[in-house]
């Protein structure tokens, strides 16, 4: 199976070959139809298995064709990470796979100045990559609101969990519209994760590689 099977927007086809992506690998084959078809998943991969991409395409079709703009103050899509790395991986996966479109994408993280970020919020984005305890910092002062997110991204949810985030996740997911597509991944699942799944999740397809 290659990637035009898939029904992914023509410039995103472009940018894989672009990559010498030329085949889905396992969790993209498996993720990719069910996001497209608007379902809420739970993956269950470690990284290297081609994961951001499996959330990452689906996501950037969808903007491709349902073309709105972003929302000032807030983003249409929002992934939370546990790193500011792994964010900055993420954001720049969305760009390159994303390069035939025009999106802006940002990421947010803590250990730097809030001004540039809170810039790059104001004028409204449509991809938000963020590490919890910051986008609620932005969220408590008002430089962010999530009501007009339409996806939202959990990443590395072990790790976050690992690191204390929960309480920053669940107070980000107080604030996103109950009507949204989520997506959540992580390497392991034990009962602490299947719940935090079950209270976010709305009926969701698991795939695991
Ligand atoms: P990830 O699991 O998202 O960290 O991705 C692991 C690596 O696989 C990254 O360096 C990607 O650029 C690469 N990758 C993702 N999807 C594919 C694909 N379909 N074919 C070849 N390489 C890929």
């Amino acid at each position: 199976q290659d990637f035009n099977g898939l029904g992914l927007a023509a410039p995103l086809l472009r940018a894989l070959s672009q990559q010498g992506y030329s085949r889905p690998t396992p969790i993209q084959a498996q993720a990719i139809p069910n996001i497209m078809a608007g379902r809420d998943l739970v993956g269950i991969a470690q990284t290297g298995t081609g994961k951001t991409a499996a959330f990452a395409l689906p996501i950037l079709h969808h903007l491709a064709t349902h073309e709105r703009p972003a929302p000032r103050g807030g983003c249409r899509v929002l992934v939370l990470s546990p790193t500011r790395e792994l964010a900055s991986q993420i954001a720049e996966s969305f760009r390159s796979l994303g390069a035939g479109l025009r999106i802006s994408v940002a990421v947010v993280f803590g250990g730097v100045p809030h001004g540039a970020q809170i810039k790059a919020l104001a004028r409204g984005l449509d991809i938000l990559v963020a590490t919890p305890g910051r986008l609620v910092d932005h969220l408590d002062s008002r430089a962010a609101h999530l009501g007009k997110t339409e996806f939202f991204v959990l990443d590395e949810v072990d790790q976050m969990l690992d690191l204390g985030f929960v309480k920053a996740i669940r107070r980000v997911v107080g604030d996103l519209p109950k009507q949204r597509q989520n997506l959540f991944f992580s390497a392991t699942m034990p009962s602490e994760i299947a719940k935090l799944a079950g209270d976010l999740l709305n009926d969701p397809v698991q795939v695991s590689v």
